[in-house]
């Protein structure tokens, strides 16, 4: 299915957020190409009424004006409902000019699944206050085909990471969505070991990742769906997973979201 891409004009561009440990939001793009099954942004379909999740993105063609007129303080996170290096980004360069426009100064937090961002290393050199993340999660064949069709291979991120780290910018793994039984959060981290300064490491928000996603679930590893629906087994596994990562020395954050959001460090 081709991609629907929406061109907007934005009003403004930094939007203030609850996201723990951040101040705004940057989303140049909402919606994403990537189109994973679990997407926790997917609710913005409620109001942006041009089909299902992963099959459009607006583009806020002005968002590099918008940039370039304002400083503002404290962490800003790039981005929360889309991927600024999703597929459209090679062509459109629109994250690309966000950056070229934004105040170096900025506190910047990057995430993206994609490998895309080593274009940009140029760029990238140029801010102060800078982390660049890539979600790692070791999805692979049917597995990574159901949850994340579009998106690089988990190879891919690896290898971006290193090549971030080489060229001497700050770097976080980001392990997400960590699924009981599919996602092993130690090997991660081992694998990551000398490529990144820090880990996120967030829990599948079960609350978030929507019915289909589960129903997949369900199907690809049964013992793994039972056990993110027994909300207090589950909240047991996020614990002891917590305390076995302290143990091994993970440095970072650990991301709950149950019995509502709750960030603490690693
Ligand atoms: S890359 Fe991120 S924003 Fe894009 S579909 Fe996947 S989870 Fe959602």
């Amino acid at each position: 299915m081709p991609l629907k891409i929406i061109e907007v004009q934005a009003k403004s561009i930094f939007a203030r957020t609850g996201i723990p440990g951040a101040s705004y939001v940057i989303n140049q793009y909402v919606g994403c190409g990537h189109a994973c099954l679990y997407c926790y942004a997917k609710f913005m379909c409620r109001w942006k009424r041009h089909g299902e999740w992963g099959s459009w993105v607006e583009v806020k063609v002005n968002a590099p004006e918008l940039v370039r007129a304002r400083h503002v303080e404290g962490m800003v996170y790039m981005s929360s409902v889309s991927d600024p290096y999703q597929p459209v980004e090679r062509d459109l360069e629109l994250t690309r000019r966000v950056l070229e426009s934004m105040d170096k100064r900025i506190q910047l937090r990057i995430l993206t699944k994609s490998d895309l961002i080593l274009r940009d290393l140029d760029v990238l050199r140029e801010f102060k206050q800078l982390e660049v993340g890539l979600t790692v999660n070791g999805f692979e064949g049917e597995v990574k085909k159901l949850f994340e069709p579009n998106s690089p291979t988990h190879n891919a991120r690896v290898k971006a990471l290193e090549k971030l780290r080489e060229e001497g910018l700050k770097t976080y793994g980001f392990i997400s969505p960590v699924i009981p039984h599919l996602v092993n959060v130690e090997e991660l981290a081992a694998e990551l070991e000398g490529l990144v300064d820090f880990y996120i490491i967030e829990p599948l928000n079960v609350k978030l990742c929507g019915g289909r996603f589960l129903r997949t679930l369900q199907e690809v590893s049964p013992r793994s769906a039972r056990m993110v629906r027994d909300l207090e087994g589950y909240m047991r596994f996020q614990e002891t997973l917590r305390k076995r990562l302290e143990a091994i020395g993970v440095k970072g954050l650990f991301v709950r979201h149950y019995p509502k959001i709750h960030v603490c460090e690693l």
